[in-house]
């Protein structure tokens, strides 16, 4: 059996350990070496124990990394591509699935949350989540490909430039929200911390980047009629509202999940340059600690590992 170094949630704590190396055991599946890895918000919900998971488990979901072989049934990607990952797996069976809309899969697996993820030297990926990366791109950047489809999913929301929006938040997402949507185009964005530092009827739509309550009456009243609150933070708190501001102000409720891949990583080769600010210390695995300690002190830059 050959090992291999990774991060392994177990019994509560997290440790740096060997591990099974994975191997390609079907159809239509990429194993690939991780160079480098981001920490976010849900890799540390899940080592800290906020986010219940299997154990063992080896969490992260934002890698890059270089084909190392593929199984039979893989066309587009060869041995020695540099690419990254779309963590969200569909379960390929379900109804969603059969009618070949994965991204409606509902017994879809989060990389690194319900199965083993990328704090590892090694994983193994369906093909299909599997995206190559242009040789402009570093390796930070691809493995920022991740947030950056998180942040464009927000352009799946019925807004337009002529709108006003408002994003709350200091952090790096919204910061990233902030320029990517300024790159396409929107102008008229407010930036505030939380929603009661905006007027009354602000704005047409605003989206959240983590909210500290589940209380969303100040939003709602911050909204225009009409309005629409995007919501896209996976683990806010639950979420309270009342129906007669959300009737009176006739204001839809938006969920959003991820924008394309492939798009975001043509963007990311158009701006990686300008995103240089967002990311934060580069550590090898061995100082996970430090990297932890890091992306716990602060949301303003993205902390990465390296693996190879
Ligand atoms: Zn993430
Ligand atoms: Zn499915």
């Amino acid at each position: 059996m050959t090992e291999m170094q990774a991060l392994i949630k177990a019994k509560g704590t997290v440790s740096l350990q060997s591990a099974a190396q994975p191997q390609l055991t079907g159809l239509d599946q990429v194993l690939i070496r991780v160079h480098t890895a981001g920490l976010c918000r849900t890799d540390l919900a899940v080592m800290r124990g906020l986010l219940p998971t299997p154990e063992p488990l080896i969490p992260g979901h934002e890698f890059s990394g270089t084909v190392i072989a593929v199984s039979e049934g893989v066309k587009d990607l060869n041995p020695g591509q540099r690419v990254t990952a779309m963590p969200v797996l569909p379960c390929f069976s379900c109804y969603a699935c059969r009618a070949r809309q994965h991204e409606n899969c509902l017994q879809a697996q989060i990389l690194g949350v319900h199965c083993d993820g990328a704090f590892a030297e090694y994983l193994v990926l369906p093909a299909a989540q599997v995206y190559a990366l242009p040789d402009s791109l570093s390796w930070e950047a691809g493995a920022f490909a991740e947030p950056v489809a998180a942040a464009a999913a927000i352009l799946d929301a019925p807004i337009s430039v002529q709108m006003t929006g408002a994003i709350l938040g200091r952090g790096r997402i919204a910061e990233l929200s902030e320029r990517l949507l300024r790159s396409q185009g929107f102008d008229k964005i407010l930036r505030v911390e939380k929603a009661s530092d905006l007027e009354p009827d602000a704005c047409d739509w605003m989206i959240e980047t983590g909210l500290a309550t589940g209380d969303l009456s100040p939003l709602l009243k911050s909204l225009r009629p009409g309005g629409q609150l995007i919501v896209k933070s996976r683990h806010l708190p639950q979420l309270e509202l009342s129906p007669a501001l959300l009737i009176q102000r006739r204001i839809r409720l938006q969920g959003v999940y991820y924008g394309s891949f492939a798009w975001a990583i043509q963007w990311l080769e158009a701006h990686q340059s300008r995103l240089q600010d967002l990311w934060g210390a580069v550590l090898p695995a061995q100082q996970w600690e430090k990297a932890i300690a890091l992306a716990e002190a602060g949301e303003s830059a993205k902390i990465f590992l390296r693996w190879n």
